[in-house]
């Protein structure tokens, strides 16, 4: 084997080391973060890996979410990978299928597609005599050092528990597995859930349907926000000069630190002029004083994921459109039964009702070190240190796991940041300071105290029912400003590490 360069080592002093140990790797997912994962691992002269990917395609949220009006709610140039800046974005809020193609031209371009094993989920991981056994649904048993679970957050459709639903008669769907065989043109189309998706799809159909209803649980704050194209000047200038979109990336991440700075800070003079906005978009933009009181939230802008969309309002204000408050009592073959007895006839049936945000990499089958079960260990809520590893379960890492940032700026900044710290472990295992590496139970205890502390003064926690919450109504997310998690991705502290 080929000698190791030099390398840095604890001390600082220039060693050169012994052979480096030759290192294999299981990504599992190939989603945004699985896609990005591969690139850096290949990059980093660790090219031994495969992607699993259960789906037939690759991207994720992005492919599986096709419904109308898809687009994201970050701007475009940051939401993307900071070492494939796109020049070629239509809008400032581009359309799903525009990110899917981006992340398809990604994988092409970096050579990671012809590491994915597509159609084969892995259903098992289990940590034996210092390595990973893998099994996947196909029969495929690989054993590898490291495990990349890039496994998704909002991937797993979340059904509303609603009387009736299997008898309705129409065509029903979640608006994560859209139907475009089912008109719409002309159709009687209901909307269960007030989310960005939700308010995404009314936006893009109601001039399209006969009658849209909106069925309302929760008022949501909308944030305006207009969404013009990119002229195609603008597009060359892009393409003309790269240095002009690296600019415009990182521009927009420190105004997005900004915003993050400001949710978690629920006092915060930005978190009051978001607030301020908000009202401003409903107050100015809802012509009905009865519509305007039924549209507004109870609880502070923020609290729940803000929406972000240009024209959610003048949607909900045509005349073809109706706004339902009442509760759902059932769902019956001829459409939606509410508690004030009505029934709204309905052909099609659309559940925006989003995902079960807990179940991370599961239900993959996770067992590590002496036979610890994540399903036990996460038999509360999931934890994790810093979002991406947990004790007793070494070589092991998570992109967007637990806790992590979350609110209304890029997860692939989230990611890239994270897989550039567990880069940094990797290289432990590499250069042979330990064979496996996972954080104490001590240090994931005091991070989580501190990290439960700090929620409390988010904005998310100001009384609202919203996802960010788990079942202590705790905000399950990063509650510092991005700065902080850009810090701690810097370098990681190695003695809140097991290093065996
Ligand atoms: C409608 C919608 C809009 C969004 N808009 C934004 C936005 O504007 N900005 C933003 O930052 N984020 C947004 N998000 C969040 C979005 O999920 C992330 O930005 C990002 O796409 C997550 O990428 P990921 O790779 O971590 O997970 P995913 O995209 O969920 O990919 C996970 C992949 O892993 C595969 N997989 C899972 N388990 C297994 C297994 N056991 N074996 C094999 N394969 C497996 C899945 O099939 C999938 O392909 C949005 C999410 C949704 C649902």
């Amino acid at each position: 084997m080929a000698a190791w360069p030099a390398v840095d080592s604890d001390d600082g002093t220039e060693q050169v080391g012994a052979d480096p140990r030759p290192l294999r790797f299981a990504i599992v997912g190939a989603g945004m973060a699985g896609i990005m994962a591969a690139v850096r691992l290949r990059e980093a002269g660790l090219g031994d890996f495969t992607v699993y990917e259960k789906a037939d395609r690759l991207g994720g949220t992005w492919r599986d979410n096709t419904y109308p009006g898809l687009a994201c709610d970050v701007p475009s140039h940051l939401y993307s990978y900071s070492f494939a800046l796109n020049p070629d974005w239509s809008h400032l809020f581009s359309p799903g299928g525009e990110i899917l193609a981006y992340l398809e031209s990604v994988a092409q371009r970096f050579d990671v597609v012809r590491s994915i094993r597509f159609g084969d989920e892995v259903v098992r991981c289990e940590f034996r005599h210092g390595r990973w056994h893998l099994d996947t649904a196909a029969g495929v048993h690989d054993v590898v050092d490291v495990v990349i679970a890039a496994t998704g957050v909002l991937h797993h459709p979340r059904l509303p528990d609603i009387a009736g639903l299997d008898s309705f008669g129409g065509a029903m769907f979640h608006s994560a597995r859209w139907d475009h065989a089912v008109p719409l043109d002309g159709s009687r189309i209901g909307i269960v859930g007030t989310g960005s998706t939700a308010v995404q799809i009314v936006s893009a159909v109601v001039d399209r349907v006969a009658r849209l209803t909106l069925f309302q649980r929760t008022a949501q704050w909308v944030m305006p926000a207009a969404n013009p194209p990119f002229t195609e000047e603008q597009r060359e200038e892009f393409r003309r000069d790269p240095g002009t979109v690296t600019e415009l990336h990182a521009n927009l991440a420190q105004l997005f630190d900004g915003f993050s700075g400001a949710v978690v800070d629920a006092e915060s003079p930005q978190m009051k002029h978001i607030e301020d906005a908000c009202r401003a978009n409903l107050e100015g933009n809802v012509a009905d004083a009865g519509l305007r009181e039924r549209l507004r939230p109870d609880y502070r802008a923020g609290c729940k994921r803000l929406i972000v969309a240009p024209d959610f309002y003048r949607a909900i204000q045509q005349p073809n459109a109706v706004l339902v408050t009442d509760a759902i009592e059932q769902v019956e073959r001829g459409g939606v039964r509410t508690a004030d007895g009505r029934l709204h006839e309905l052909d099609v049936l659309v559940l925006a009702t989003g995902f079960k945000v807990d179940a991370f990499v599961r239900p993959m089958v996770v067992t590590g070190r002496g036979g610890a079960s994540l399903d036990r260990a996460w038999a509360a809520r999931p934890e994790a240190y810093l979002s991406i590893s947990v004790p007793d379960f070494p070589n092991f890492f998570m992109l967007n796991g637990p806790n992590g940032p979350v609110g209304n700026f890029s997860l692939i900044q989230v990611a890239e940041l994270q897989l550039g710290y567990i880069l940094q472990l990797v290289e432990c295992l590499r250069r042979g300071d330990c064979r496996e590496i996972s954080p104490t139970h001590e240090a994931l205890t005091t991070f989580e105290a501190a990290r439960v502390a700090a929620a409390a003064k988010t904005v998310w926690a100001t009384g609202c029912r919203s996802w960010y919450l788990d079942d202590r109504g705790v905000p399950a997310a990063w509650p510092w400003p991005f700065g902080r998690f850009r810090q701690e991705m810097e370098a990681p502290r190695l003695d809140a590490y097991d290093m065996v």
